[in-house]
């Protein structure tokens, strides 16, 4: 079977693997170079999902699972999934409660999340400024973080190794593209709305949900953290070489999509010494601004376009988290076997 995958983010990347392991004669199509996608860049944190919906806890948790089953498939590769959990505090009552009530609903689904007085989490991270903390902090220990820009590369040269070809260029229109394939999987992020027109995908700056996303990169710091903090105001992650990856919620509310996010990077840059005082002279090293593809219902899209033969879309907002599980999902699925675990993020719900 012929399959052409159109995107060669963690998305593409992963199903390319899997498709060709399987025995497909896949060519992956990419308008970017792999490292400038959204998914080298993203912030990187793979959880389990609590959106109160119980198909998308199932499927995130098996994705940690792909995960590890990634990793040793991949093989000899610089390591790209790192597993140090993430911890989680508030500054103030209020914060503290609304951290507490996620804990309490995470446990109560049986993933383990400890509370951790200020010396026992001083123990795990010895740089983090401390004296603020309202309530406990909340350790999650089976989340992990990926660093998208080692992943990528290590995928898709496993995925060639395998037979996959990568080619980098437009897909342009859908029916152009796919000539002399017998399927084809869209897993071109947010530009997967171009190439099916109608699909359920917010546009960015929708009011819903948060679509637009901005990350900076520090240059390296002298105490770097070594697994994902949510502090007030600011994430966390560590990248390569002593770097770290800062991510605010609240800022990602101000981006417009016009002109210079400078200023906003500055913003970010300067909530960094308030958590981590040893990295006060780092500075940005790199902005990288995203628009993430958010289906409208907040779920993730997977599955079967309805009346186009052939056509198959994977469109979700948890990428990094999700990709090597729908990976291994939609070769199974464009192969002809469905799977129970995305029977709930089918385009049909939107019908
Ligand atoms: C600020 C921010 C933080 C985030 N944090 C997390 C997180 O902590 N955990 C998590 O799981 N997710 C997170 N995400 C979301 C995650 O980054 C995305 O869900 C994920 O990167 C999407 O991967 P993808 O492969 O679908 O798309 P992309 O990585 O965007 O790749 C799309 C691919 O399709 C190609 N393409 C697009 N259009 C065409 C076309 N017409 N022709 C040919 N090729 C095309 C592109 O060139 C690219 O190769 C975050 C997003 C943002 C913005």
């Amino acid at each position: 079977m012929k399959v052409l995958v159109i995107g060669a983010g963690a998305i593409g990347a992963c199903a390319a693997l899997r498709l060709a392991e399987a025995g497909a004669r896949v060519t992956v199509l990419s308008r970017e170079e792999p490292l400038t996608t959204l998914s080298a860049h993203s912030f990187g944190w793979a959880n389990a999902i609590d959106e109160k919906n119980s198909a998308y806890y199932d499927l995130s948790i098996e994705a940690l699972a792909a995960q590890q089953r990634l990793v040793a498939d991949v093989g000899e590769a610089p390591q790209w999934l790192f597993r140090h959990g993430n911890l989680h505090w508030g500054r103030d009552e209020a914060s503290a409660e609304a951290q507490q009530a996620i804990a309490d609903g995470y446990r109560e689904l049986g993933y383990p999340v400890e509370e951790l007085t200020v010396a026992q989490t001083r123990e795990l991270e010895p740089g983090l400024a401390l004296a603020d903390v309202a309530g406990p902090v909340h350790f999650y220990p089976r989340d992990v973080h990926v660093l998208g820009h080692v992943l990528l590369p290590a995928v898709l040269d496993k995925a060639q190794e395998a037979g996959a070809e990568v080619r980098i260029g437009t897909a342009g229109s859908l029916d152009e593209a796919r000539e002399g394939f017998d399927a084809v999987l869209c897993c071109a992020g947010r530009g997967n709305a171009d190439l099916l027109p109608g699909l359920p995908l917010l546009e960015p700056g929708a009011p819903e949900r948060l679509t637009r996303g901005l990350l900076v990169r520090t240059t390296p710091v002298a105490e770097p953290v070594t697994r994902i903090i949510h502090a007030p105001g600011l994430s966390i992650r560590p990248h390569t070489g002593g770097r770290l990856v800062l991510h605010c919620h609240d800022l990602d509310r101000t981006l417009t999509g016009d002109g210079d996010v400078s200023a906003v990077a500055q913003q970010v840059l300067e909530r960094l010494p308030a958590v981590l005082p040893n990295a006060a002279d780092a500075e940005v090293e790199h902005v990288f601004t995203g628009v993430r593809p958010m289906p409208r219902d907040g779920m993730s899209i997977v599955g079967p376009v309805p009346g186009q033969d052939g056509v198959y879309v994977i469109a979700t907002h948890s990428g990094l988290t999700l990709a090597p599980v729908l990976g291994e999902i939609a070769a199974r699925e464009v192969l002809g076997e469905e799977h129970p675990l995305v029977e709930q993020f089918r385009l049909t719900r939107f019908a």
